[in-house]
């Protein structure tokens, strides 16, 4: 049973004014309310861990390689050379970043690839295991590929996840067969912010010899991530969470470990992914990567007590607000909430309305709304998983911009009830 009966909405665009036919136990109800205009740099941008602002330093790394040095790193000739120069630079960039060497660095299109790829390769390694390990709270670029494995023979298990979005290493350690091929867990929840035990669960597959692969896309530059420091054999990057441009990932594999592509063509990134490298997008990473390992990772405190000021604001006065997932171990700039009764999809048009960018987990599915599946998986609610909103602070937010938020959220309040 639900805990909670959830105003659903239909919402309609016309015009400047939005219009959503909205339900709670009392009845149906309109709730009517205008799109404000503001400029680009008016609006209170509170949802990084969809993507980041790209960096100075990553823009105008890549300026050159799209006006005067655009040769093929392939060709033979020194203009092609510049530019395979620029790329090895840029891996040595992401390899310093993450504590890895350079030829355990593979450029990819993006995360979603460097995913896919990952257990593309570690069950390719292994014909004879057929069974894989996730859970039911990653990113859909590893519950898709799964789920196209599962149709083809493999067998999925999906490990659970308690209230608080946390994964129990001793369920892994009950679930690995001597047919599992490949591990594939997060380093941090992109929903709810919430850590993994990386750690234990790195040892645990080493101890019982299954290829372990970590998606750390929102951990990287947010916690100390040390690819040589822990028990894992290969792990995704995404370069536009890290203020490079969208286009481009990485993925770190562990040497001397077996590696088959999932993109095959040419030889490039040593035969481990074809296809011409996007120098741009490859030096703009490289870029981002150097100046993330720059900054201390102490900037992020004051995130941290920032987000943490926002939600004892939040919970304080917006009635009927209340956190999802553990406070601790927790990302320094993620804040998942819901508001009891509030569909989320309507309050993230709210404030959108009024110049705010957060998020819902929700997906749409063939033109329906789907709710959090990771908010869902936690709580067995839909309720819960349809009031799920996430604030993703950046090392530029403001205070006042979170004042602004909480302010919104009390007007959309009275707007509602
Ligand atoms: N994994 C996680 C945890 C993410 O949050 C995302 C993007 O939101 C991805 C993978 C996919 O990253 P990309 O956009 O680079 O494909």
């Amino acid at each position: 049973m639900d805990s909670f009966d959830c105003l659903t909405s239909v919402v309609v665009f016309e015009d400047a004014f939005v219009s959503a036919i909205c339900e709670n136990r009392e009845g149906s109800f309109l709730c009517r309310f205008k799109m404000r205009r503001y400029a680009q740099d008016a609006m209170i941008y509170l949802d990084h861990n969809s993507t980041t602002p790209v960096l100075p330093e990553a823009r105008e790394a890549m300026m050159p390689f799209l006006t005067s040095e655009w040769g093929n790193p392939s060709s033979a000739y020194r203009f092609g050379a510049r530019a395979k120069t620029a790329i090895e630079s840029a891996r040595e960039q992401v390899a310093g970043f993450i504590g890895a060497e350079r030829s355990e660095i593979v450029f990819t299109s993006c995360a979603t690839e460097a995913n896919n790829a990952a257990i593309h390769s570690a069950i390719s390694s292994n014909p004879k295991k057929r069974h894989i390990i996730t859970s039911q709270v990653e990113h859909s670029s590893v519950l898709h590929f799964c789920e196209i494995l599962s149709n083809r023979g493999y067998d999925v298990t999906y490990l659970s996840t308690s209230p608080e979005g946390l994964i129990d290493p001793r369920e892994l350690e009950e679930t690995i067969r001597p047919d599992t091929a490949v591990v594939s867990l997060m380093w941090a929840n992109n929903e709810t912010g919430v850590i993994s035990p990386i750690r234990e669960i790195g040892e645990i597959c080493t101890r019982r010899k299954v290829f372990f692969h970590c998606d750390a896309v929102q951990a990287v530059g947010k916690v100390p991530v040390s690819f040589r420091a822990l028990e894992i054999d290969s792990l995704a990057l995404s370069g536009h969470k890290l203020g490079a441009p969208k286009g481009v990932g990485g993925l770190v594999v562990r040497n001397g470990l077996p590696f088959h592509p999932l993109i095959v063509g040419g030889k490039q990134e040593s035969g481990r992914r074809g296809g011409t490298e996007s120098v741009p997008l490859i030096v703009a990473f490289g870029a981002a990567c150097e100046a993330a390992h720059r900054r201390p990772l102490s900037a992020w405190d004051q995130v941290s007590r920032m987000r943490d000021a926002l939600e004892g604001n939040l919970l304080a006065t917006v009635h009927g607000a209340y956190r999802n997932g553990c406070a601790s171990p927790r990302l320094p700039n993620t804040l998942n909430f819901g508001i009891r009764e509030i569909d989320s999809d309507l309050l993230v048009t709210y404030c959108d309305a009024n110049g705010i960018c957060v998020s819902s987990g929700s997906a749409c599915m063939e033109s329906a709304i789907t709710p959090s599946h990771v908010l869902l998986a936690m709580t067995g609610s839909h309720s819960r998983a349809s009031e799920a909103v996430r604030v993703s602070l950046g090392l530029e937010s403001k205070p006042d911009e979170l004042a602004r938020l909480v302010a919104l959220l009390q007007q959309f309040l009275v707007l509602a009830r």
